[in-house]
């Protein structure tokens, strides 16, 4: 008897495919628009997991053509500097997307800085207009991680239609917005967290599982239902008994190959639909500006 082994949802290719369609519709608009689309990232101090991010952004930002506005400024900068940078970029003509990028050092509140952002240039889709625009059903820019799992999910055609989906994690970054946008696909949606009981029970129910708790190893194939759908969002760094380090989800990818009919891998799942995502929004938000018709991607 062969072993069954999970498909793949390949975040990769799908981002990559996503970056070519984006390209070719920012060169289709220079004629159109004298100016590509720009994308404001502003990093506070010298956390290195931040700057790699960062990097990869404005690294993704030049393949597609946007341009990238990138800020970085040291620890000690306080809450009044960048609320007054966030206020230009508000204004600035060339910007159509700003993010700031977490954590910021403590002296800093995210949250206020977060609220500065002018809703329509919010390329993370984290401003709480338009986390209500999601709440309500409405056009808006969508939160990268969830949005990019969703379109991952339409692209491999997964129906979710009255499907049982369960999202474990609340966070207002990823487990909120997530569990929100399979309820607007008709899923039938449980959240689950740190205070959930008997969690092995509620995720055996799942026909799509997604896994946001930034805990490795929490979902085993045993808590997997057979042929569910498994979106494995978390990203750990962990160290290995040679002292080297790698990055692994929440999930035990090689148990539950056997068990779900789909999965994403980690590193090459969500991670760079978030990136896809975040490109998306920015487009969008230039496209809207110029009341240019922003078919998806
Ligand atoms: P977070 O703010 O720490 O939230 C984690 C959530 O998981 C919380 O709601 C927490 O419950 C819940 N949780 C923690 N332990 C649990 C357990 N044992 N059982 C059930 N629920 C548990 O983290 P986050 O920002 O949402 O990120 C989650 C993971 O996704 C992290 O690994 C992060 O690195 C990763 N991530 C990946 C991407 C990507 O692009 N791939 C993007 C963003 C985040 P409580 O609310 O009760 O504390």
């Amino acid at each position: 008897m062969t072993t069954k082994t999970a498909k793949l949802l390949d975040g990769k290719a799908l981002a990559a495919k996503i970056h070519q369609g984006l390209a070719q519709r920012i060169t289709e608009l220079q004629s159109q628009i004298d100016r590509p689309p720009g994308l404001a990232v502003l990093m506070v101090g010298d956390n290195p997991a931040s700057a790699a991010y960062v990097r990869n952004k404005e690294k993704a930002c030049a393949k597609v053509g946007i341009a990238s506005f990138g800020q970085h400024f040291p620890t000690q900068t306080t809450q009044g500097e960048l609320e007054a940078i966030i206020a230009t970029l508000n204004q600035d003509a060339k910007v159509d997307g700003i993010l700031v990028q977490l954590p910021l050092p403590q002296h800093l509140d995210a949250v206020t800085l977060l609220h500065q952002i002018d809703p329509d240039k919010d390329a993370d889709g984290l401003h709480p207009v338009n986390l209500g625009r999601l709440v309500r059903g409405e056009v808006g820019l969508r939160s990268c991680t969830p949005y990019g799992v969703m379109r991952l999910l339409q692209e491999y055609e997964i129906p979710l239609q009255g499907k049982q989906a369960v999202v474990v994690g609340r966070s207002i970054l990823v487990g909120k917005p997530m569990a929100l946008m399979l309820l607007e696909a008709d899923a039938t949606v449980t959240i689950a967290h740190s205070r959930s009981h008997n969690l092995k029970t509620i995720v055996q129910n799942a026909d799509i599982l997604i896994a946001a708790a930034g805990k490795p190893g929490l979902i085993t194939a045993q808590m997997v239902k057979p042929g569910a759908v498994v979106v494995d969002v978390g990203m750990n760094r962990v160290t290995d008994v040679d002292g080297k380090s790698r990055l692994v989800g929440d999930v035990d990818l090689e148990s539950i190959a056997s068990v779900a009919e789909f999965l994403t891998p980690v590193p090459g799942g969500v991670g760079p639909m978030t990136v896809a995502m975040l490109l998306q929004n920015t487009f969008a938000s230039y496209a809207r500006r110029y009341g240019v018709n922003n078919r998806e991607l």
